[in-house]
């Protein structure tokens, strides 16, 4: 007998789980509990046959991640070199001596460098990326041969700055003891002061033997392998990425005691392990009260800026303490900069008996936390796509519809969430925390006056805690501007459609209002599990994925998506949802927006988003605005002919027109510059010979720069052309 106590992720979790009874032939029976509180439960309860049917779909993984790509090419590296990462960091690194370097040891340095395995490395790792040429090609970061020939000369290099994280933690814990040691042999020094310092050097010696004691390693995020995966240098498809630790000193009882080190994804961190933050953990509760600074931190805290669009969300770091005046991504006018933004760091913790009704109130209500995104830049340019979604079918005049909404993708685009402070708070306009540069310690807030307090040292400063991470994201921007019930209910709907489409598991998709919750512009939704799921990006390539989407959206809101009946309650429900109900638009996790939730707000939207299709743009403006260019640019009634015949099939458009390459000396009419292809329109001059000749010169000298050159004439078959290349021109002719 099998009991599941709540739905697994998907029938793939399932058919594994309930396989474990019932082997050989025998009977089994399988129990699984679906919570109310969950919609991912209630939806499987209401259709149990996608669950248990064993319809199972492949697991996805976006194999256009350059960091997961890089990350299995550094393993390959390192099988190559048959270098043994030992069992922790420490045996990596010259930790002899009173001032230890950490650098790298020689022999684990040589063995990396070493070259016959670099080649050995760049013949296999070669191999398998020819295996994703399909994948790879349109990316932008990816260029064959340049690329991986550059990670490969970063390998060792990369390794070095992994083993930061755990230099920053030694140095600090090392730093910390000694300190501390001082202050107890200073005879000027109150015996309370002795007293803290013991604590604190105690605390010290602690982590010192968290992060060096290879004997109870194995479970440790320090034993080297994890350490290494989570660091995003090797693959580790099990631990959450890039995370930040939290120290929990151990109770000690009979003198033994168990300290360890919590970590989590850092996006959770900000929160988590955010300023004076309450953890529980095995039944006891701790207070984040101090950051684990390391030693050059103490001495000059380094902290930078960035201006957000309060349109849009998008983030522009200041540079040199200056920033620009309009937003890149809207063109509105940008307000004054956030300063002191603090990327949070490893913390320590503290055992607390009570917490006070004050406290339970404020981490009821938590913290105010933002989030902006930047996308990807290449070669200075956003490396964004961009998209329309538009209605099938024409107006009553004839006419094409308007567009619904636009759509911006983004390979790895940088995620920032900010912690502004606690949602709590006297002065809302004032944002951060007080921090110790000295110590760590972060001061409690004004309001909290019968708190115990941690001794502040006199330098001081108000700091904004951030983390960044990149993910996969894609923003939805309605054209018209929608109220916030709307925009609420179209997050719930849409965030639950996608994950039910493309069975993905609740946490590995997320959905935010942009700018802000209180001005809900746009949708953000991003990928958030470790090497992407590579779905967000199939929105806007295949025309019908919205569609089917929103079509799915409408049926989990209890509407018809063909008719748009509603059919006023999830299958096998009870009661009527008269507005949202836990099939539909509610979830554990949104309780904030429960207020906001209203299934009918988002209907008209929605019909009309299930009956539309993404025109997708080549590059960053929207395919209507780039085709409008390449028509004013085209150089004839022939090109201009030619790219109505693309855009009637609905084909890839070019990303250029008559964009000079130089060392050729040629402007071919259309270029993709992505796909490497030049495209001429030859009209009927090109048949003299003398034409001939120099177009045929200009052919060779594009393709040994690499392009790939397409003629079409005013007199041959367009649409076998077309078809010949659907890796360039795409789409079914
Ligand atoms: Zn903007
Ligand atoms: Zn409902």
């Amino acid at each position: 007998m099998v009991n599941m106590r709540n739905a697994p992720p998907t029938p793939a979790n399932y058919a594994q789980r309930s396989g474990r009874a019932g082997r050989s032939g025998q009977p089994a029976l399988v129990f699984t509990y679906c919570s109310t509180g969950s919609p991912h439960d209630q939806y499987f309860f209401k259709r149990p046959e996608n669950m248990v049917a064993g319809a199972v779909t492949p697991p996805r993984l976006d194999l256009a991640n350059e960091d997961l790509v890089r990350a299995h090419i550094h393993a390959t590296r390192l099988t190559e070199t048959g270098l043994s990462l030992r069992r922790s960091v420490k045996e990596l690194l010259d930790v002899s001596g009173e001032n230890p370097t950490l650098t790298l040891l020689d022999e684990v340095r040589d063995s990396i460098e070493d070259l016959s395995a670099k080649k050995r490395a760049r013949q296999r790792a070669a191999n398998v990326l020819a295996t994703l040429r399909e994948d790879l090609s349109g990316v932008a970061w990816y260029k064959e041969d340049e690329w991986l020939e550059h990670v490969l000369d970063q390998v060792v290099k990369r390794f070095d700055e992994t083993c930061d994280r755990w230099r920053t933690l030694y140095n600090a814990a090392l730093n910390q003891a000694r300190k501390q040691s001082e202050i107890m042999l200073d005879a000027s020094r109150s015996q309370a002061d002795k007293d803290q310092a013991k604590r604190l050097r105690a605390e010290a010696e602690s982590q010192l033997a968290l992060l060096t004691d290879v004997s109870s390693l194995q479970q440790s995020d320090f034993y080297s392998y994890r350490y290494f995966a989570t660091e995003g240098f090797l693959p580790g498809y099990n631990f959450p990425r890039l995370p930040l630790s939290a120290y929990i000193p151990g109770r000690r009882v009979r003198q033994q005691a168990r300290d360890e080190y919590l970590s989590r994804p850092r996006f959770l961190a900000i929160s988590d392990f955010g300023p004076r933050a309450i953890v529980y953990h095995e039944g006891s509760r701790y207070l984040i009260n101090r950051v684990i600074l390391s030693m050059s931190e103490s001495e000059n805290l380094t902290t930078s800026g960035v201006k957000q669009c309060e349109q849009c969300g998008y983030l522009h770091p200041l540079q040199d303490g200056l920033g620009m005046d309009v937003c890149e991504h809207c063109g509105a006018q940008l307000p004054i900069p956030l300063r002191n933004l603090f990327r949070l760091q490893n913390v320590a913790t503290q055992r607390r008996e009570k917490i006070n009704s004050d406290e339970e109130e404020r981490m009821r209500l938590g913290y105010e936390i933002r989030t902006a995104v930047r996308f990807s830049q290449h070669e200075g340019t956003s490396s964004a796509r961009v998209g329309e979604v538009k209605p099938l079918g024409k107006t009553s005049s004839g006419e094409e519809g308007e567009p619904l909404a636009k759509l911006t993708y983004s390979h790895s685009a940088t995620l920032w969430r900010i912690n502004l402070g606690w949602m709590r708070r006297k002065e809302k306009s004032q944002h951060g925390f007080v921090l110790d540069l000295e110590r760590g310690y972060w001061a409690k807030s004004e309001q909290a006056v019968d708190e115990p307090d941690d001794p502040m040292s006199p330098r001081t400063a108000r700091v904004i805690p951030y983390v960044e991470d990149s993910r996969n994201c894609l923003l939805f921007e309605p054209t018209v501007p929608q109220k916030p019930r709307v925009m609420a209910s179209l997050q719930a709907a849409l965030k639950s459609a996608i994950q039910v489409r493309y069975q993905l598991e609740d946490n590995e998709l997320a959905a935010e209002p942009l700018p802000d919750e209180k001005n809900r512009r746009s949708l953000l939704f991003y990928e958030s599990a470790e090497g992407g799921a590579g779905v967000l990006n199939r929105l806007l390539e295949e025309p019908n994925a919205m569609r089917e989407v929103a079509r799915e959206a409408l049926r989990l809101c209890h509407f018809d998506p063909d008719t748009g009946d509603d059919l006023r309650r999830a299958p096998r429900a009870q009661e009527d949802c008269e507005a949202a109900c836990y099939d539909c638009l509610l979830s554990y996790y949104n309780q904030h927006d429960h207020l906001l939730l209203d299934r009918f707000e988002i209907f008209p939207f929605l019909f009309q988003l299930a009956q539309s299709q993404v025109a997708l743009s080549p590059t960053a403006s929207t395919r209507s605005e780039h085709t409008e260019q390449l028509l004013r640019q085209a150089g004839s009634d022939l090109e201009r002919e030619w790219l109505s015949f693309l855009e009637s099939r609905g084909l890839r458009l070019p990303s250029h027109a008559q964009k000079l390459l130089e060392s050729c000396g040629t402007r071919p009419d259309f270029l993709y510059e992505e796909y490497g292809a030049a495209v001429y329109i030859d009209g009927p001059h090109h048949r003299y010979p003398e034409r001939q000749a120099r177009d045929t010169q200009i052919t060779e000298c594009l393709e040994d720069l690499g392009y790939f050159v397409i003629r079409f004439t005013h007199h041959n078959d367009w649409a076998a052309i077309v078809a010949h290349y659907p890796h360039i021109f795409g789409g079914q002719v």
